[in-house]
Parts: structure tokens; sequence; C-alpha cells
């Protein structure tokens, strides 16, 4: 596996593979590689010929009091665990190489952006979408594969693929989990015992509200409150939020359908962690249209379910409980 440090030689291998024939696979990631990483990665190896996955912590899309210092960094690691998953290259640029001496160009997705993690992450999103520009710029990557994790995440980055007219396809890979449900994050290094305990009322948060919309109520009020219930019960976990959202325009809805994004976030002790559904009528069902998805067909990767607008889902990895 190669690792490559610039832009330009990220997009000669790109221009090279696809002179080769191949689809080109991108996976961004901060780095600190864990199975929810490696399960996008296996996915690019299905849906791509060839893969490159990013590593690079992006200092714009830290606020200042964020943890952009401490965040964990393992780059060896990585390598070892990106090219295990299949990927064919490792992208791992300075933050000079992203951000050049006297760079001014941000890319905005107004509107999205201040939405869920954005209302409590100012910025945050602007320095996503800038540095994701970046690296589809750079790749001109065929297929983009992101974790239904960072849910806001998706529904943004979709928003900027169909604006900027890349023709690149959004592929969205379900949460990896820990046994006992604690959704994988490279932030849970963070977490004490006692708090990592506490962070499972995240994952059990997201059950209960599955289990109120299974049995038929889809209010937000009842998804919201029960939801609100479990995390409450934890002394050390403050809610940031709890919403039930259009995936597509992450605006709240008053009753949850299938396709609706149901999503809390939390800091246990000092850490900030998300969890999220994306409620469905029977677990084979189709996630139904968000309304900004670009209209024009491409083709099927071979690793997705189809879905109706373009939404395309790997459930291959899924291990949820
Ligand atoms: P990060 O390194 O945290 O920026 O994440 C890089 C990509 O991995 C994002 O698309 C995340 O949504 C995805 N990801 C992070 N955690 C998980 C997980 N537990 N399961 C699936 N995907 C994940």
């Amino acid at each position: 596996m190669e690792i490559l440090r610039t832009c330009a030689d990220l997009r000669a291998w790109s221009h090279e593979q696809r002179g080769l024939g191949k689809v080109v696979g991108l996976v961004p990631t901060m780095g600190a590689l864990h199975a929810g990483h490696a399960s996008l990665i296996r996915a690019a190896r299905r849906g791509a010929g060839a893969v490159a996955v990013s590593l690079f912590v992006n200092p714009t899309q830290f606020g200042p009091s964020e943890d952009f210092a401490r965040y964990p960094r393992s780059f060896e690691a990585d390598c070892v665990l990106a090219a295990a998953a299949g990927a064919d290259v490792v992208f791992a640029p300075s933050v000079e190489e992203m951000y050049p001496a006297g760079a001014v160009t941000f890319v905005e997705v107004p509107g999205l952006s201040d939405r869920l993690d954005g209302k409590s992450r100012p910025g945050h999103f602007r320095g996503v979408a800038s540095v994701v520009t970046k690296l589809l710029i750079a790749t001109e990557a065929d297929r983009a594969y992101f974790g239904q994790k960072d849910a806001a995440q998706v529904a943004l980055l979709r928003r900027l693929v169909a604006d900027l007219r890349f023709a690149t396809e959004i592929v969205v890979c379900p949460i990896v989990r820990e046994p006992d449900g604690l959704a994988l994050s490279s932030r849970n290094v963070y977490l004490s015992l006692s708090e990592r305990q506490q962070a499972l009322a995240m994952s059990r948060a997201v059950r209960k509200a599955e289990a109120i919309f299974a049995a038929g109520d889809h209010s937000a009020e009842s998804l919201i409150s029960a939801a609100r219930q479990v995390l409450l019960a934890e002394p050390d976990l403050r809610i940031d939020y709890v919403e039930l959202v259009d995936w597509g325009t992450l605006l709240p809805i008053e009753a949850a359908h299938s396709g609706a994004l149901f999503a809390v976030a939390a800091w246990v002790g000092p850490t900030r962690l998300i969890d999220n559904t994306v409620f469905a009528y029977s677990p084979d069902e189709e996630i139904t249209a968000a309304p900004w998805i670009a209209e024009e067909a491409t083709p099927e990767p071979q690793c997705a379910l189809h879905l109706p607008s373009a939404v395309h889902f790997d459930r291959a990895g899924s291990n949820s409980p």
C-alpha cells in the first residue's frame, strides 16, 4: 500500500487508476481508525477497483475549545488497518498541504450546517464541507464512503455533492457498534470506565426510540421524551440534542416515517458523543427519498443496496445488535 502526501500525487494516482479502467473509491477519515472505518474501507473495496483512504485531522472542523490538539493520532496502526481492510493508498497530507499559506477559500452549506451537530459546533460543517470538497476535487472519486454514524454530515455532503455537481456517488455505511451497543468512535478512548458505562445510554436511547416506532407510535413527542428519559438517568451525561428530523433537510418533523432520522448527541463527562437511527417500517425496506438528491441515475454499485432517489446504503458491514 502506497502512502501519498500531496494532492498532486493523489490526483496523479487517481488519473492513473481511471486510465486503467478502475472505479475510484474514497474513504475520508481523521485517522485513529477502528472497525467502523474498516467497514467503510471494505465497502469501498467491494464497490471500487481502486481505494484511497484519507487520514487527516482537519483543524478547520474543530472549534477553538475542542479537542484538535489531543485528538488521537495513530498513523502506523492506521496504515496497517487500512491495508488489511483493502486500501490501495493512504492519503496523509500535512495541514499546510490542505490549507496552503494564505488560503481563504471555504465551502459553505448554509442551513444544513447550522442544524444538529452544526448548532452546537459552529463552523464544524464549514470545515467538513471544505476538506471533503478538496478531497473530491483531488480524487474525482466515483464513490465516496461515509458512515451513518455521522448522519448530519451525510445530509450535508449529499447536498454539497448535488449542488456542486460532483459526479461522486455518496455511499452510506451502517453504524458499527461494540457488542454492548456503544457506537464505535475514535473519541471512545477518552472515556473512563464509568463514563463508558454511562455512554451506553446513547445506544439504549436510540433502541428505545426504535422500539416505540416499531410498536406503532411515531410521534416526535413520544420518541424524543422516551429517549431523553433514558439519557437523563445517567448523572454525568449532559444532553446536547435529541431530535427527530427529515434526513434530507435536518429539520424537525412531528411524526417519524420510514427514512426519518432520529439522532442524539450528549457529553459524557468532557467527551461529546453521537448516535442515531434511521427508521424503517421493516428491516429490509428501502429508505424513502430525500427531496434534494440528484436526479441523474448512477450505475448500481455492487456493494450497495440501491435506494430510491440515489440514496445508497451498504449494509454488509452492519453488526447492529
Ligand atoms: P472520522 O474519522 O470520525 O471523521 O470518521 C470517518 C468516517 O468513518 C465517517 O464517515 C464516519 O461516519 C465513519 N464512522 C465513524 N465511526 C463509525 C462507526 N462506528 N460505524 C460506521 N462508520 C463510522
